[in-house]
């Protein structure tokens, strides 16, 4: 707790639900600016389908998605188009509202027709998804996968994703959807939330039984099974980078406007929850990233009926308390204070050193551990832990995904042009200047048609946005038109290699042109 009226600054800020400033100069605080919005439903599916623009074969571990309203048109078209060439074809959708949880206002439908358009989605836009019809079962049941990831940089990029996570179950024997079951929660959905309320959910003393088990107590099952369970977590860690990637350059603007560059400000970092759907053939699909996963190790028993008691939960404790503990290890500054001045001093206690938890064995699966604590000669608190449950990621496996990261460089022209600080919009005059700079104009391209692109772009992104705070072109529709520009200029290349080659074009006439000015300013 923060005391009303201390002044002392803290080392770590840990904020309930999101970024809020209060006037932090320094530390390190819990979550990132703008991190609600980026992972709604909406936002989460655009970043995706840009990266599956530039990328789809990488991309494919995310289903296919349309926005409602918008894109009830093409969402009807596509189907459509792809039922024609495909008449076996017999899709199921899921619909999801925009910022909903919980499995709130979730349903299938059969066909594009049966979108309830009804008010809801009209004041309440939602996403349309394929549903994943073939998902693996375990003991009959349908189960989704909760994933913890620290995201403890954006800049630079450091990830890392927990050893152990949870597996939710459905509480009645999954079917295939058929218009006959389609509407059946406990069948289908696996909220935690939802299936809490069946008769059939199961509350294990275990960690390895139950309704919510360890997700390493699925994989050392699928792995007595003959399953390649090290190609299935190597797959949900390039699952888990690549979402981030989409991710970055959305956080980055959100981040300069809050945080601007150069002046005094905290760092931040975050535990994000990664909700994973596995298929009978071992494929992970990402259905959502959650900028608050619940921390909590109760859960409610009804004693008698109407009675409920918060009982300890010990699947929820054995996986959540390694999470929170090894984030504290991870960002605790009295670690790094140490190495940096006193390296000989045996460091003070830090509150890492009380938390303490067995970490679950999923090992062996994922390889030893190379991130444990630097070694430290001296008795440190570290001693007294187990081996980290986080393990690093990124930058480790960096050089593999590297190339994935375009989007982020067109973040970074946009940011530069912004101009204002503390703006997530380009005005007008910045995107001329950003053509100007980078010389994009010409007699094939005039001014005016780069007035008539931003104006054309702007006002369609502004009119199905979600933020009408301020006005301008947020960084979703300046990489629009910059995917726009790169297909006019290299016009029979592959997209990414358009986008690559135009960001290449753009920043070496930019550094040029900064070339230049230092070269003025000296003379
Ligand atoms: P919420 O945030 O409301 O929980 P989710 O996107 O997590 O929304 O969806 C709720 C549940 O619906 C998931 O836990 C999963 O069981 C199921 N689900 C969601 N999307 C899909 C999909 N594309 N295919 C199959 N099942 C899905």
């Amino acid at each position: 707790q923060f005391p009303f009226g201390r002044r002392l600054p803290c080392d770590i800020y840990w904020h309930g639900v999101s970024f809020h400033d209060n006037n932090i100069f320094s530390g390190q605080v819990n979550k990132f600016p703008g991190m609600m919005e980026t992972v709604r439903k909406i936002t989460l599916s655009r970043a995706m389908r840009t990266m599956q623009d530039l990328f789809p074969l990488e991309y494919n571990f995310y289903p296919r998605s349309w926005i409602l309203p918008e894109e009830l048109p093409l969402f009807v078209a596509e189907v459509q188009m792809m039922k024609d060439s495909n008449p076996s074809w017999k899709p199921t959708f899921i619909v999801k509202p925009d910022g909903g949880c919980q499995g709130d206002g979730i349903y299938l439908i059969k066909d594009p027709s049966d979108i309830r358009l009804t008010g809801s989605i009209q004041s309440r836009p939602a996403v349309v998804q394929e549903y994943i019809c073939k998902p693996l079962l375990v003991d009959k049941l349908k189960f989704d996968i909760r994933l913890y990831v620290l995201l403890k940089s954006l800049e630079p990029l450091e990830i890392y994703i927990a050893k152990d996570g949870l597996s939710r179950f459905c509480t009645e024997p999954y079917q295939e959807p058929t218009l006959k079951n389609l509407h059946q929660v406990f069948m289908h959905l696996t909220n935690y939330s939802l299936n809490i309320h069946s008769g059939n959910f199961i509350h294990s003393a275990s960690v390895n039984t139950g309704s919510k088990r360890t997700f390493s107590s699925i994989l050392c099952r699928l792995s007595s099974r003959g399953a390649d369970v090290k190609k299935l977590w190597s797959d949900i860690i390039s699952l888990v980078i690549k979402t981030i990637i989409a991710l970055t350059p959305e956080l980055k603007v959100y981040y300069q406007s809050d945080i601007p560059a150069g002046k005094p400000g905290p760092t931040c970092f975050q535990i994000l929850g990664f909700d994973i759907l596995l298929m009978k053939n071992l494929k992970p699909m990402l259905l959502e990233v959650n900028a608050n996963p619940s921390m909590r190790i109760e859960h409610e028993q009804e004693l008698s009926p109407g009675v409920f008691e918060n009982v300890p939960s010990p699947v929820d404790e054995e996986v959540k308390v390694a999470v929170i503990r090894d984030t504290l290890r991870l960002v605790d500054p009295q670690k790094k204070k140490r190495k940096d001045t006193h390296p000989e001093v045996p460091p003070k206690p830090t509150p890492t050193a009380i938390l303490c938890c067995r970490c679950p064995s999923s090992e062996q699966a994922l390889g030893a551990s190379e991130e444990q604590p630097e070694p430290d000669t001296s008795p440190s608190p570290e001693a007294a832990l187990p081996s980290l449950c986080l393990k690093q990621v990124f930058p480790k496996y960096a050089k593999q995904f590297s190339y994935l990261r375009l989007v982020d460089r067109v973040a970074a022209l946009f940011i530069r042009f912004l101009g204002v600080k503390g703006t997530t919009k380009l005005g007008p005059t910045g995107f001329r200047t950003f053509i100007r700079n980078c010389k994009l104009s010409n007699s094939n391209f005039s001014m005016a048609a780069v007035d008539i692109l931003y104006i054309d772009i702007t006002r369609r992104w502004n009119s199905m946005g979600i933020d009408h705070k301020e006005s301008g072109m947020c960084l979703q529709a300046f990489v629009e038109a910059f995917f726009c520009l790169a297909q006019k200029k290299y016009k029979s290349l592959p997209l990414h290699e358009q986008v690559a080659s135009l960001i290449e074009l753009c920043e070496c006439r930019l550094a040029a042109l900064h070339g230049k000015r230092l070269v003025w300013g000296c003379g």
